[in-house]
């Protein structure tokens, strides 16, 4: 197989900030790449195409399925999402590690795929708060709320499929704990540990706590919040 970029997924419900930590990392860790998915939901207000997505229609993603262009793809909330397979030669060429934002379902195809893809899944502390959370954005519905907290159960259930668990108490605490992640497994596969230097040992520390070992009891009672499956 030619040789792949690392690759950095980062996953969570829809409200445990991953925009803002996936935005920090392309900041804070030198040569990352944003991976550009495709999506047929429509642009929202200040999305750019080719920015935040490309938009395309049903039948032209229905096409690239078809062509097995895709790395993963997913039906999330009724829009379809992939990864295009090209994004890892491109990340290969320009010597640049990708960093994905990409749902539960796409995680899942990922790590399947590049055994070497490390998955973070960013939680919220509680159901309660992730959903004053989502009232606060002031984006959805009621209706949309409720779904959004349902679909939030099952993604917290499969945390199984992630390398690290990072509970979003503390949004600036929160990028700096995946930055820690994603800077030590970069260290770790041979990257210059000069962009950590002085940091090291915070890294190193923030990194292991995330570990799902570590962390998976403290999901389990944050599941408990969500009250029981209704499906
Ligand atoms: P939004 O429409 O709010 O930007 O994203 C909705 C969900 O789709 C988020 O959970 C986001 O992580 C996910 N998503 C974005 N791009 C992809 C993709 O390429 N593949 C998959 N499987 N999910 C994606």
């Amino acid at each position: 197989m030619a040789a792949q970029p690392r690759v950095f997924i980062v996953s969570g419900p829809s409200g445990s900030g991953k925009t803002t930590v996936v935005e920090h990392l392309l900041r804070a860790v030198p040569d990352t790449m944003f991976s550009v998915s495709y999506t047929t939901r429509k642009p929202r207000a200040g999305e750019q195409d080719g920015r935040e997505y490309s938009f395309v229609s049903r039948e032209k993603f229905e096409e690239m399925i078809a062509r097995e262009e895709f790395l993963e793809y997913a039906d999330v909330f009724g829009n379809l999402y992939g990864t295009h397979a090209g994004v890892l030669a491109e990340a290969e060429k320009n010597k640049k590690d990708l960093v994905l934002d990409i749902d539960v379902q796409g995680a899942r195809q990922v790590k399947a795929k590049l055994s070497g893809a490390v998955a973070v899944f960013l939680l919220p502390p509680s159901r309660q708060e992730l959903e004053r959370r989502l009232l606060a954005r002031g984006q959805d519905s009621s209706e949309v709320i409720a779904r959004r907290l349902e679909m939030a159960r099952r993604e917290i259930e499969s945390y199984d499929n992630f390398d690290y668990l990072v509970v979003n108490h503390d949004l600036q605490e929160t990028c700096t704990q995946v930055e820690a992640i994603v800077q030590v497994r970069r260290e770790q596969c041979g990257a210059s540990g000069a962009a950590i230097a002085g940091r090291a040992n915070s890294f190193h520390a923030q990194a292991a706590a995330a570990r799902r070992e570590t962390t998976s009891e403290r999901v389990s009672g944050i599941l408990e919040t969500f009250g029981s499956s209704s499906a």
